[in-house]
């Protein structure tokens, strides 16, 4: 595979006439001639415009002949070695290896200073030799570096697809040529392209090590990913961090162990108490009334707090029993962060496995912004006898395909993870065809964070994230007197420069975040995880009279090809990942604008929702602001707000073991309940409604009155406004006559 970096020559004479051009330009045409690519660039101010190039270069030279160094008058030396200092130190920040020549013809490295000259690969005085030899010179430093990119799977996948051996085994296109022989397939050949599907292979291809016995390639490149993330194992997972939590609950909880479990937790994790047979004790969130979940209070992890749970539950026989396993959301969905060491000091040989479900949470070991706020790192202390576990989605922070994961484990000082053990649950819950292209960006997105350029990336996000925060209060100051957006985070934004911790920490005392029985130093806000709130509904979850609910400026944005991650009721959610761009960020300011002037105007909804009102008609004469101010009445009326929080933070009473109430429905038996009949029974599925896509009622648990009332509302809203309809997982639904009928399944009643 032959890779394109091209050398990067920056030189004020490249096009000109003069004999330096010539010189330049010989030596580029000998570059050329070895086979490689020369851009050349005329540069006329200042250089560190360039070092973004640095993700696409094989080299950059540096001329220091130019004018700029011209007359040579001292002042006139500083400003341009000023310049060529602040290049090489941004091309630093971000690639400790990529080769910088600097050459001259009059002047030598006696010229530069040294904390200059010893990033450089070398020193070039253009006329003392050949074209030809310089430049075989540059391209071997080059080519050494270019070698060190590839991980070990990644490299090892590349050179198999490359090398045109006939395959017998799977997968049946075998390389793709199965596509060749249908139209339709040769479609989907030249939209994915011909390595994509060379390099699906299969696990019979020794050469590339195997996934689930974790040797070879594979195995080396778990290896370089478990020490750019700094913990004593790690295994790529290629099904997404559901199957991840799924490995490590079963690698150590069997049928009755005590689990202890954040009670927002994603829904793999209650699957997993279904699948183990585990009695789950939950601990509680707290929750604002934007709908935006906090952290669970520090007193509810005290080991008093969580017996008391214990004593409390009905399925426990023996109440002494330790519980197994602690699974908390690290980065909650809105970006809260809980401080790990906090908690290790807590519960170190209280529980066995501490497990952080950091899904979203990749990037924070890589920049000192988050020391101690998330799971594993550089420098931090083992347990002495809890080991520690982090899964991640590489896909979602980092630069994964989707579904690319992983799962990160802390030996503690007296306990060492069993490998072998270990596997047997991984591989339970492991494909035995492993996509290898997923593998592969496992890789790769491990490789890309290895300081300094993966600290370099979370830096972007977070600065980035900052900038956008920031020009988002600018539009406010100057154009937002009646409304405008408000983005969710402390009231204090400094006004230039990095994101400092302070700023960030959740503190009791302060109201911006509405959370209660907060612990000092112990929660932090991810400032790129952006909740944008809109107007309508305050921190109190009191209503003003009107009101903007968030998912029609969601359904407005997306008309407009800006798509958002999550949508509540009266605020919606996007990311500043590593992938993060100016232009992405810019384009929701603009939009938002758009937004408020089309609804200042009340404008009509066949004309900002054209898309929309194609489907749903009866919207067509309909406003902007009309349309706001008829959801927000009925939020308003239905006190939607309080309702949900309430339904959340109600009392959810146990009444079967989860996986018994899901062993009903494998069995049939079980009742289809009208929600109508709904209070008191006993669910057999899980019940999640989006927003916020968090599990509200888990088998085995009894529907109360709060529930009840919110499946009303929201069938009687769903009718009202078709086209908004709140999506609740776990409802079954069929319409006769126009009615909507909505159902749970619920364990039989004798
Ligand atoms: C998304 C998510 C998961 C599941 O991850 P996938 O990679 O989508 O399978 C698990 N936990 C949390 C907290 C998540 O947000």
């Amino acid at each position: 595979m032959k890779f394109n970096f091209p050398i990067i020559i920056i030189d004020e004479d490249f096009r000109s006439e003069n004999a330096s051009g010539l010189g330049v330009r010989a030596l580029a045409e000998a570059i050329q001639k070895e086979g490689l690519e020369v851009v050349g660039i005329t540069n006329y101010g200042d250089l560190t415009s360039f070092a973004q190039q640095q993700s696409r270069a094989s080299a950059f030279l540096l001329s220091i002949d130019d004018e700029e160094f011209g007359g040579g008058s001292v002042e006139e030396n500083t400003s341009a070695l000023k310049n060529v200092r602040s290049f090489v130190q941004e091309i630093r920040f971000k690639n400790a290896d990529i080769p910088i020549f600097l050459y001259g013809e009059t002047r030598t490295s006696r010229h530069i200073p040294n904390d200059i000259l010893r990033e450089l690969h070398g020193f070039i005085h253009m006329h003392e030799d050949t074209p030809e030899f310089v430049a075989r010179h540059i391209i071997r430093e080059a080519k050494s570096y270019l070698d060190t990119l590839a991980p070990p799977f990644f490299r090892a996948l590349v050179g198999y697809a490359q090398d045109g051996s006939y395959s017998w085994h799977c997968p049946g296109h075998s390389g793709g040529v199965a596509f060749l022989k249908s139209p339709v397939g040769r479609m989907f050949h030249q939209f994915f392209g011909e390595n994509m599907l060379r390099a699906d292979v299969c696990n019979s291809v020794d050469e590339l090590g195997q996934l689930l016995d974790h040797t070879g390639p594979v195995a080396a490149s778990e290896r370089n990913a478990a020490r750019i993330f700094s913990c004593d194992h790690l295994f790529f997972v290629t099904n997404g961090t559901s199957t991840s939590n799924k490995i490590v609950w079963h690698s150590t909880v069997a049928p009755d162990d005590i689990v202890v479990v954040d009670r927002n937790c994603h829904k793999s994790i209650l699957h997993a108490i279904m699948m183990t047979g585990a009695i789950p004790v939950f601990l509680m969130p707290t929750r604002n009334h934007f709908g935006i979940i906090g952290p669970i209070p520090l007193s509810e992890f005290q080991p008093e707090s969580i017996q008391r749970k214990i004593d409390a539950n009905p399925f426990i026989k023996n109440k002494s029993k330790k519980p197994r396993i602690l699974t908390i959301t690290q980065s909650t969905y809105d970006g809260v962060l809980y401080n790990v060491e906090t908690l290790k000091k807590m519960l170190d040989g209280q529980i066995d496995t501490l497990h952080f479900d950091e899904a979203w949470l990749p990037h924070a070991t890589f920049h000192d912004f988050y020391k101690d706020m998330h799971a594993i790192g550089p420098a931090r202390p083992p347990g002495e006898k809890s080991m520690i576990f982090s899964t991640q989605s590489t896909h979602k922070m980092l630069a994964g395909l989707s579904q690319a994961s992983q799962i990160l484990i802390q030996n503690s000082t007296t306990r060492k993870l069993d490998r072998d053990c270990f596997n047997e649950a991984y591989m339970m819950h492991t494909s035995t065809s492993p996509q290898y292209a997923i593998i592969a960006s496992c890789d790769v997105a491990a490789a890309m964070m290895e300081p300094p350029g993966g600290t370099a990336l979370v830096e972007e996000s977070l600065s980035e994230a900052l900038d956008f925060r920031r020009a988002m209060r600018k539009v406010d100051e100057e154009w937002g007197a009646d409304w405008w957006f408000k983005v969710w985070g402390p009231d204090f934004l400094a006004e230039e420069g990095s994101a400092a911790r302070e700023d960030w920490m959740l503190n009791p005392s302060d109201r911006w975040h509405g959370f209660s029985d907060l612990a000092p130093g112990f929660n932090m806000l991810d400032p790129i995880k952006a909740t944008i709130i809109t107007p309508g509904l305050n921190v109190e979850g009191d209503f003003a009279d009107s009101g903007i609910p968030a998912a029609i400026v969601t359904k407005y944005l997306a008309e407009n090809g800006v798509v958002v991650e999550k949508t509540g009721l009266y605020s919606f959610f996007i990311m500043f990942t590593i992938g993060i761009t100016k232009g992405r960020w810019n384009t929701m300011v603009t939009e938002l604008q758009q937004f408020k002037d089309d609804y200042d105007n009340n404008q009509p909804l066949w004309r900002v929702l054209p898309e929309f009102v194609a489907k749903y008609p009866r919207y067509e004469k309909m406003g902007l602001r009309d349309l706001c101010e008829q959801i927000h009445g009925i939020y308003k009326l239905r006190d939607v707000a309080r309702l949900t929080t309430e339904m959340y933070l109600s009392n959810m009473e146990p009444a079967m073991k989860p996986s018994d109430a899901f062993a009903k429905m494998a069995h049939g038996k079980i009742d289809r309940v009208s929600i109508d009949d709904l209070e008191g029974r006993i669910t057999s599925v899980l019940l999640t409604p989006y927003p916020p896509g968090i599990p509200l009622l888990i088998p085995g648990e009894r529907f109360n009155k709060t529930i009840v009332d919110y499946l009303k509302f929201a069938r009687d809203f769903n009718h009202k406004f078709p086209g908004f309809e709140n999506d609740i997982h776990g409802l079954v639904t069929n319409g006769e006559n126009g009615e909507s009928r909505y159902y749970v399944d619920c364990v039989r009643q004798k």
